[in-house]
């Protein structure tokens, strides 16, 4: 696999024109930013010494906005007008969010663009905007600690963040008034904050547990160089969801009523609470006030431990599934890294540890890793680094393809490779004197178009009217560094060009990604007969098609029994064509072959001398 490089080399810049760059994590529960200064990246606080910025975003009546911390002390009073958990709405349309969310937490609305909104007494907000005001508070941040305009930004997302996801964050950036160098997957952050490209050479996990989302990346390091081998995860999987195990748990012991909005919000701070007490002690005490009633109930380790070891076992199958898609055994992995508030959890450290079957590294702070790696890697792009040797690669989570004659897919970046990436393939017409190629592109395993998802669509209008099979189209797909795609194709003999950059009008949800990988492997011998059975009945129509063609031209060149023969033929395939024998429709068009033989050759003498007459014999040998 090439490696692909980012930064220049031997671009080195004098002190004086040190640009300032910044990371920022933007996390569904918490966002950071942090920066390289003199050497050195780390964290920046706010006035009050905070570095964790609770991505919660207030919309008052007054119209103003509080984010962060205040923002948080309106959840449980006015929790319709605080924005929490936006990432996960990021790239969504109204139904993909429904389906994960039953109960709506917010007022949404459907809006005419696919972006959906949520009505707040300050007015109607996207999540891109929501996003935006976090991002802004960050900015501010930076440029008051730093004292000066910042130059640019990389902002972080999950590995599995989709094409409409990214675009999402980043629209966010530039919303916010940021120049958006680049997006990269945090976990990718985490193993350049770990310095990870200064060890020895060897295989990586990192295993990001937030508070929604998960993440494993597998990332080999090679004489300082990271390549992202694979990548697989949850994006509805984290310590919130902890805590609606112990909260649904503390409800039981106390039998709590469900249906109280606030009470319920009470019973989820207290269960967060319990849990962030259990990481270092063996027992929480939970108080819940009621209508002016205390109860209490106290709640183990032990407890928690059996609560939450579905969920952490619900993170080990994406595990499974990333070292399988990079090839790695288990005893390959030298180092595991330890990313997100989540991993503080000792259960999750020892699960970890017992899975991969060795300690992982917990040593930098599980919360600001993220930032700090992309502090790093703003650094260096922004040209601040001399003679950097910082290469970071990711993959596409999904093979990316387009359909072709007969619902059949034709993957030309498959899953996993490596961004950014260009493929090129060549297509051609079917029908003679076709003028237009409508071009379908698809993300998915599976072999039939209708069993993947489609991304999008356009035509490219204007191919010279030839005989089908010898126009030339060339189609490119590029996956750019933010692992958003661009499709192109040209018609080589004439220049055409058409294109559109692949902007899906909404996101796939993890569990449709999960379900089309396994569907893939499941349907994988059903897929290869369908194809099989598809390719044949193609052929068979190109076949008979041309035949009909030439049959039009030349059929006077035919006696009545030949002819006869080759319709005979002709008939049996064009009925065999459509049942689902692949091999009776092979063997009629082999059978067909032979008793066109003839014809064949006599139509290709009869051409010869045609485009001969005139000639010398002699012009043609010297042509050769
Ligand atoms: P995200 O990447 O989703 O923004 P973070 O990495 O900031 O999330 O992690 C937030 C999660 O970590 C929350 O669910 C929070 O409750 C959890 N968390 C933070 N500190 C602790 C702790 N000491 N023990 C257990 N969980 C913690
Ligand atoms: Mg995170």
């Amino acid at each position: 696999m090439a490696l692909i490089q980012i930064s220049e080399p031997g671009q080195s810049t004098k002190p004086h024109e040190r640009k300032l760059a910044v990371g920022i994590d933007l996390g569904t529960t918490n966002s950071l930013v942090a920066a390289v200064r003199s050497g050195q990246a780390a964290t920046l606080a706010d006035e009050k010494g905070e570095h964790l910025l609770p991505s919660v975003v207030y919309y008052a009546k007054d119209k103003t906005r509080l984010v962060g911390k205040e923002a948080r002390q309106h959840q449980i009073s006015d929790p319709l007008n605080t924005i929490s958990s936006v990432k996960r709405y990021m790239g969504r349309t109204l139904d993909d969010i429904k389906a994960k969310e039953p109960s709506l937490h917010y007022n949404f609305i459907q809006t005419d663009s696919t972006v959906p909104r949520i009505k707040t007494q300050a007015g109607e907000v996207s999540a891109i905007e929501v996003s935006a005001e976090i991002l802004s508070v960050l900015k501010k941040r930076a440029e008051l600690t730093l004292g000066d305009e910042l130059t640019g930004v990389v902002i972080t997302v999950p590995a599995y963040f989709d094409d409409a996801q990214r675009q999402a964050t980043k629209d966010a950036g530039t919303l916010a008034g940021l120049n958006v160098l680049r997006l990269i997957n945090e976990p990718t952050a985490a193993a350049v904050a770990y310095g990870l490209d200064k060890s020895s050479d060897g295989v990586i996990a990192v295993y990001d547990l937030g508070g929604g989302t998960f993440d494993i990346s597998i990332l080999r390091v090679t004489q300082g160089v990271f390549e992202v081998l694979a990548t697989a995860g949850d994006t509805a999987l984290g310590g919130d969801d902890f805590d609606h195990v112990i909260a649904n748990w503390i409800k039981q012991q106390l039998g709590l009523d469900n249906s109280d909005k606030s009470l319920n919000n009470q019973v989820l701070g207290a269960a967060c609470q319990a849990k962030q007490t259990l990481t270092t002690e063996q027992l929480a005490n939970i108080e819940i006030e009621h209508n002016g009633i205390k109860a209490t109930v106290e709640l183990s380790l032990e407890q928690l431990n059996t609560l939450i070891d579905p969920l952490i076992k619900k993170t080990l199958m994406p595990c499974r599934r990333a070292l399988r898609d990079a090839q790695i055994e288990l005893d390959e992995v030298k180092a595991v890294v330890m990313v997100g508030g989540s991993t503080r959890v000792p259960r999750v450290r020892d699960r970890v540890g017992d899975y991969f079957k060795q300690p992982p590294m917990i040593d930098i702070n599980p919360d600001t890793v993220v930032a700090i790696g992309a502090a790093i890697q703003a650094d260096v792009l922004v040209g601040n680094k001399a003679d950097s040797d910082l290469l970071l690669l990711d993959v596409v989570p999904l093979s990316l393809g387009l359909e072709t004659m007969g619902d059949l897919v034709e993957k030309i970046i498959p899953r996993n490779t490596t961004i950014p990436v260009t493929r090129a393939q060549d297509f051609t017409t079917y029908k003679d004197g076709q003028t237009a190629m409508s071009i379908h592109v698809v993300q998915g395993e599976r072999e039939l178009v209708s069993d993947c998802r489609s991304l999008g669509r356009f035509s490219l209008k204007g191919i010279p009217p030839l005989v089908a099979g010898s126009a030339r189209i060339r189609v490119t797909f590029e996956v750019d560094a933010d692992g958003l795609l661009h499709v192109s194709a040209r018609e080589e003999t004439t220049g055409i060009e058409s294109g559109i950059e692949v902007k899906p009008s909404y996101g796939l949800t993890d569990t449709e990604i999960e379900k089309m990988l396994l569907d893939s492997m499941e349907h994988a011998e059903e897929d290869i007969a369908a194809r099989m059975l598809h390719e044949q009945q193609v052929e068979a129509d190109r076949v008979l098609e041309a035949l009909a063609a030439a049959l039009d031209d030349d059929g006077d060149m035919l006696s009545t029994e030949e002819r006869q023969s080759i319709d005979t033929a002709a008939e049996n395939l064009a009925k065999l064509k459509t049942g689902n024998d692949d091999r009776a429709i092979k063997q009629a068009m082999q059978e067909l072959d032979k008793v066109a033989e003839v014809f064949v050759s006599r139509r290709m003498d009869s051409n010869i001398r045609k485009a001969m007459a005139g000639h010398n014999v002699d012009e043609f040998n010297a042509q050769d």
